[in-house]
Formats: structure tokens, sequence, C-alpha cells
């Protein structure tokens, strides 16, 4: 190591003392402040430093640290590894929040179901963040396992935006680079106005298929109202839905026809899935929910509901606060609760309780619940109770739930990526709430939980469970003969 005055450090580089000062300060000359206003700076800096003023190191009149030569070359090299990591990085720090005031104590990593795995702590990701070592975290897959959850920050002490931080470093990662299809999906979805790229009229000749089967067996004159102008409620679907479980449409369309809705699917931009809250790309976040904004306009419709999936609500609703304030004074996003609570509430549907009578549970979803909480102020936790006990009386809690429930394993778009190990073991806590509350039947209220649960958990984790989304539970237990009254005297009522 070598000890440095700056005056004499300047005067024999031919520089100010002040530009000594801003190379120490910034990071470019590593220096240690020691006692008597004098610099530790490790050989190799030194070294560094001679080479670009073209001048030879033993001309140079320093004074040396002493030391065998190996001790100085470990110390130099720890030197510059903390000042290294001792950088900032702007790039990783747009808000405080992120790092600064974190104690360190673990609580995130302790709630967090991957921590641990491939050496994910978020208590780590926050550290490294804030020490500059912004390169290392995103090459990580870190940002790719968390699911954004929110758990984690749900136990933070120091309300530390650890998701904000996940989602930005996702960000930050070269879009080729984006494991597995989601980035793809972006694109097509921007492009063909889904994120599988069906083509329109596949889509409207699906639609009516399934709808005249509908129509056949159980809702006679039904037909699937696309594009209606000046239809109340502007409806949207997962793409995977039409592509893969077409016969799940009938679910909610079974429900609308029940309390008489006045709705319609847009033929085009009809997709709810929005994958870039999952690759962090706010831009396509903010056009992909601009042609749902349009859809609007162009239907006249009032109201928007996105049926299909917890992320679909949340990154519509998060879109339309932050770039189209506007529009939400001219129409309403509404929750798949708000709106089944909404129909029970008026009498539009009736359920036959009878229907299922097996113990049954229901898994919060992080989007509906604890995320929609802290961001835009109301969770979703008691109306999903309140619909699920009126179809299946015979209820119990997982535990923990509501805004302390373990994610499924599946959040942040983890399904589309390539990680099923650690999917799956992110899930043995959900498998293990799932037993210990005894049901049989587990309702959800995503498609992503839906799935993992279903297709993953319950065969990997062998749990004799049946799994339904919650409008599913709602449809298969609706009295149809009886709502049709119901509908006529809804007619009534509200003219
Ligand atoms: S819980 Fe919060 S304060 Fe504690 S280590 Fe994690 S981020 Fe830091
Ligand atoms: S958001 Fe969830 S998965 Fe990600 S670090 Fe936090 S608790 Fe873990």
């Amino acid at each position: 190591m070598i000890v440095i005055r700056i005056g004499q450090l300047a005067e024999q580089l031919g520089v100010h003392r002040n530009t000594i000062r801003n190379w120490i300060n910034s990071g470019k000359l590593p220096a240690r402040s020691i006692p008597g206003k004098r610099y530790l700076i490790s050989e190799t800096s030194f070294g560094k430093l001679c080479q670009e003023f073209g001048l030879e190191r033993s001309s140079m009149r320093l004074k040396y640290v002493p030391g065998s030569p190996v001790m100085s070359r470990e110390l130099a090299l720890m030197e510059e590894n903390v000042r290294s990591i001792g950088l900032r990085s702007e790039r990783l720090r747009p808000t405080p929040q992120w790092g600064d005031i974190c104690l360190t104590c673990g609580s995130c990593a302790s709630a967090c179901a991957i921590s641990g795995v491939d050496g994910l702590d978020p208590r780590k990701a926050i550290r490294m963040a804030v020490l500059g070592l912004e390169d290392e975290l995103i090459a990580s897959q870190w940002p790719w396992k968390c699911t954004l959850c929110g758990k984690c920050e749900e136990a933070c002490p120091m309300n530390i935006e650890i998701v904000s931080l996940m989602s930005h470093v996702r960000s930050l990662r070269d879009r080729d680079k984006v494991p597995g299809p989601l980035h793809k999906g972006v694109i097509m979805c921007l492009e063909k106005g889904n994120n599988l790229g069906i083509p329109r009229e596949d889509f409207v000749d699906l639609l009516k298929a399934v709808g005249e089967d509908l129509a056949e067996e159980s809702c006679p004159g039904f037909t699937v109202p696309i594009d209606v102008k000046g239809a109340d409620m502007l409806v949207t679907v997962n793409s995977k839905v039409p592509f893969a479980e077409p016969d799940d449409l009938k679910h909610w369309w079974k429900i609308f026809y029940a309390a008489g809705e006045s709705w319609t699917i847009p033929s085009e931009y009809w997709d709810g899935v929005n994958w870039g809250i999952f690759t962090g790309d706010d831009e396509s976040v903010r056009k992909t929910v601009g042609h749902l904004v349009d859809n609007m306009y162009r239907l006249k419709c009032r109201t928007l509901l996105l049926p299909e999936c917890g992320h679909a609500y949340y990154a519509t609703r998060y879109a339309l606060n932050r770039w189209f304030p506007e529009e939400l004074k001219k129409f309403e996003v509404i929750s798949i609760f708000d709106l089944l609570e909404r129909y029970f509430r008026e009498g539009r549907i009736s359920v036959d309780p009878s229907r299922h009578l097996d113990l049954t549970t229901f898994h919060d979803s992080c989007n509906y619940g604890r995320k929609s909480e802290k961001a835009f102020g109301k969770g979703y936790y008691e109306e999903s109770r309140h619909i699920v006990r009126q179809c299946a009386p015979n209820f119990v809690d997982m535990y923990p739930d509501r805004e302390g429930n373990y994610c499924c394993g599946a959040g942040g778009g983890g399904l589309a990526m390539p990680f099923k190990e650690e999917r799956v073991f992110f899930a043995r806590f959900k498998a293990r709430q799932i037993q210990h509350s005894g049901a049989k039947l587990v309702i959800t209220s995503c498609h992503n939980c839906r799935d993992q649960i279903m297709k993953s958990i319950r065969k990997e984790y062998d749990l004799d469970i049946e799994v339904k989304q919650i409008w599913q539970l709602v449809a298969d237990s609706l009295i149809q003969s009886g709502s049709r009254g119901t509908v006529e005297r809804f007619r009534r009522t509200s003219k």
C-alpha cells in the first residue's frame, strides 16, 4: 500500500488538488482516508495512475507502507474490491426506500419461499443494489425466480420496496436475455392484439362455435356479443383460454346470461394478459392498456372487466392510474369480486349451495390481495370468501391467509419461465397450507394460481384435491331456470 497526500500527488502529476479529490470521491482513484489528511492507495491503483500519466513509478516520491509483498498484494486486492462495491448504482436507485434504510434483519428472507435457492435472498439483492453490484444482479436469475409476490415486503419493518427493485432489475436485462417466451409474448400482444398471435377471424369463429355449444347445452338463445357498441361492460379474455381451454369461456358466459348482463368482447386487442408487467417493460404495459382504452372508447362501454388473471387486473389498474387518469374518471375498472358480489346483492344470480359440500378453501392471489392493497389501497379478501361461502358453505381458511398468504409459486410469469424445479420447490409452502386445511376443494381467482395448484402442486405433492376458479364455482352452482326469472325481475326493477 502507498500513503499519499493530495497536494503532493497533485504536484507530481501536474494536476489541481481538486482533481485528485474528485477522482477519490468518484471512485476513479480508489483510496482510503487515514489520519493526518493522508490516503492509502493500493499499488495496483497507483500503477494504473502512473501508466495513464506516462510516469515511471520509481520516479514518484511516495511513501510505502511496510509489510510483506504478498500481504501488500492481498490488501491491495481487498482495497480495490471494497472500493468497487462502494460505488452507488444510479440505475438501481430511483428511490431511496430501496436500501439505505435496510436493517439487514432478514425478515424478508424468512418470509420468502424461494430464499436460499440458488443463493437467492431478497436481503442480498438489496445489499447488491446499495453497493453497486448492479451488473451481477442484472445477470443473475434471482429477479426471475422471485415471483414478485410481495410477501417479503409485507414482512419488512422498513417498508422497503423489494418488488419494485426486482421488477426494475428485470427491466434492465437485455430483451434477448429475458427468460422463456415472456418478451416474445409482449411483442406479439402489441403487434397482434394477443400474446399468442391468434388471428382475428380464428378468434371470432371460435367464440361463435363455443357460444352455439352453450346455447344448446344450457343457455337457450345465447350468442356471444362481439363488438357490441354501447354494451355496458367490456370483457377481456386470457389468450390461453381460447387457445387451450375454450370450454372454460362458458363459465363467465353462463353467469352473464343468468345475470342479464349487457356485455361485449372486442374482436381485436381482446387479451387481458399483460406480460410487460413481468418483464419490467413499462412502455409495453402502457401500450397494451392503451389498446384496451381505445376499445372502451370505440365500443362506448362504461365498465371494464378483466376476468381472467390477478396480474391482468393489477397491471391494468396500475397503468390506468399512472398513464390514463382522465380515462379512469370516464369509466370504471371492476374486479371479478366486485362484480359477483353485485350480482348476488342485486339478486341477479342465485346459487345452490348443496352442489359443493366438500370442505373448501380459498387461495388468496397476491395481485388481488396484498399487492392491490399496497398499490391501490384496496385488497380483496372478504368479498372472495363471501362469494365462496354462498356456493360452498363448508369453508375453511388456510393459515396464513389474506395479506399474509403464501404465493402459489407461479407469480411473476413463473409458469412461462424455464425454472420448473424452483417453481415446484417454491410451492411446498402452498402445498402444506392446503394439506393442513384439510380441504378437498381449492378455489382460486387467477389463471396462474389455478394452473400451478391444479397442474403442478396437486401432482408433485400428491394432494387429493379439486381446483376451481371462483367464477367456475359460481357457474357450476347457478340455478339457471330460476335465474331467468331473476333477470326479468332485475330488468323490471331497473327500468
Ligand atoms: S426485511 Fe426489510 S429491513 Fe429487513 S433485511 Fe429485508 S429489506 Fe432489509
Ligand atoms: S417478492 Fe416474493 S419471491 Fe420475491 S423476494 Fe419477495 S417474498 Fe421472495
